[in-house]
């Protein structure tokens, strides 16, 4: 079995899971569209995704390609992120729930409804619902 092929059992195995893992937020995100092009990961909706989280592109990809540890880019006409190396649909998932929970949900009531806003040197998240605060790492 190549690389691939065992990619694909991975993938096919996890979608039979029965939960998905971003219906466990409170809110609904696009589902992540994610397929491997010869040795190149592609995310085909990150444009729609970014949106629905209210967070720039940019700052999500910077995230997306620390925690996957690999060099990428953004297509803005496609809304499309190329991934280098190949990664399962899995580890993508898992890192953009990372992200939700780390710079999208607030703390306090768990919604997603909030904003970033730099303060100084600090970079703090605000709820929109509740007003809660808090300070977020600088990417
Ligand atoms: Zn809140």
């Amino acid at each position: 079995m190549d690389e691939k092929e065992y990619m694909e059992m991975l993938d096919a195995a996890i979608e039979k899971l029965p939960e998905d893992v971003m219906n466990r937020e409170r809110f609904k995100l696009p589902k992540a569209e994610i397929r491997t092009e010869g040795k190149k990961t592609i995310v085909v909706n990150f444009k729609s995704i970014s949106e629905a989280l209210k967070r720039e592109t940019k700052h999500f990809l910077k995230y997306l390609l620390n925690e996957v540890g690999t060099a990428g880019s953004y297509d803005d006409q496609s809304g499309r992120v190329t991934l280098q190396g190949m990664f399962t649909k899995r580890t993508i998932l898992n890192t953009i729930e990372e992200y939700v929970k780390e710079f999208v949900i607030c703390d306090t009531c768990n919604k997603p409804d909030t904003n970033i806003e730099r303060q100084g040197r600090q970079q703090i998240l605000i709820c929109l619902a509740c007003g809660a605060r808090r300070s977020v790492r600088k990417l």
